[in-house]
């Protein structure tokens, strides 16, 4: 198992002020593993290529509203990590990648965003992978949050299967045509959310060659979403996904959440999961 995590101190000193207290407690509760050798500690930085990425997914003047609100720099850094590890996953130089952010991407459509989001790091991944000869991607999104910025991107395509848990309310839709699945999680607590990732998973053979997770711990009662999860739920989520990956590579985003002592229990328990 080659196992990454794509962290720039930038994330923590320079991030969306909502987000940015998590980074660096989540970074440093990953020590051992990085000591053990289990996990690699990759930098990312900001190279021509992003860019170009960057204007592909965001309109001009989408670009020129994040300047404005001085969030071009660490948006940018964040995407660019999620880019090089995708990268590096396509190329099988690792399996697995967690990649810390200054800000999410998820809301973040052509040419609107909200919700701490500014540029679609995911999509900018696909992007990247397509280009890398990688059609088939799957996208599970676990942020209780709907990730309509990645959905209004990408919903077209019929080669990206695009599955949505979130935790407020909403109708759930799937369409096997073109790949969405909408699943508003009924109730609170981590049985309702895990029971539900099982009857999705486990509808039908996935046919994907990548697996991207869209992981905001904005779900945990500590956190300031509404899904109530406990920490024992994101050990059991990161197992299911780990399943249903079945040694594709595996790239994790992390998305929403703003709470330090969730990011230092939850970050490193689910990377355990996918290296142990
Ligand atoms: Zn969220």
């Amino acid at each position: 198992m080659k196992a990454a995590v794509f962290y720039h101190p930038d994330f923590y000193k320079k991030g969306y002020f909502i987000l940015k207290d998590r980074v660096k407690p989540g970074f440093d509760a990953l020590e051992n593993l990085i000591n053990q050798k289990k996990l690699q500690h990759l930098t990312p930085e900001i190279d021509s290529e992003t860019e170009e990425l960057l204007a592909s997914t965001h309109s001009p003047g989408h670009i020129a509203s994040v300047q404005a609100e001085g969030e071009h720099v660490t948006a940018l850094l964040s995407a660019s990590g999620v880019v090089q590890a995708a990268t590096k996953l396509a190329r099988a130089q690792l399996d697995f990648a967690f990649c810390f952010v200054g800000a999410a991407g998820h809301h973040a459509s052509y040419d609107s965003y909200w919700g701490f989001c500014f540029y679609n790091d995911a999509v900018m991944a696909v992007k990247k992978l397509r280009q890398l000869g990688i059609k088939k991607i799957m996208i599970i999104d676990v942020d209780p949050h709907f990730g309509d910025g990645t959905r209004n991107l990408l919903g077209h395509d019929q080669d990206i299967i695009h599955i949505n848990f979130f935790g407020n309310s909403g109708v759930r839709k799937f369409d096997p045509v073109l790949q969405n699945y909408d699943v508003p999680v009924p109730g609170y607590g981590d049985k309702s959310f895990l029971q539900e990732m099982d009857l999705v998973f486990s509808q039908q053979e996935w046919d994907f060659e990548f697996l991207i997770v869209i992981f905001g711990h904005d779900s945990h009662e500590k956190d300031y979403g509404n899904c109530r999860l406990t920490f024992g739920a994101f050990p059991a989520m990161a197992q299911k996904i780990k399943q249903l990956a079945d040694d594709k590579p595996v790239l994790f985003i992390l998305s929403g959440g703003d709470n330090p002592d969730v990011a230092s229990v939850v970050i490193p328990e689910i990377i355990e999961v996918f290296v142990r």
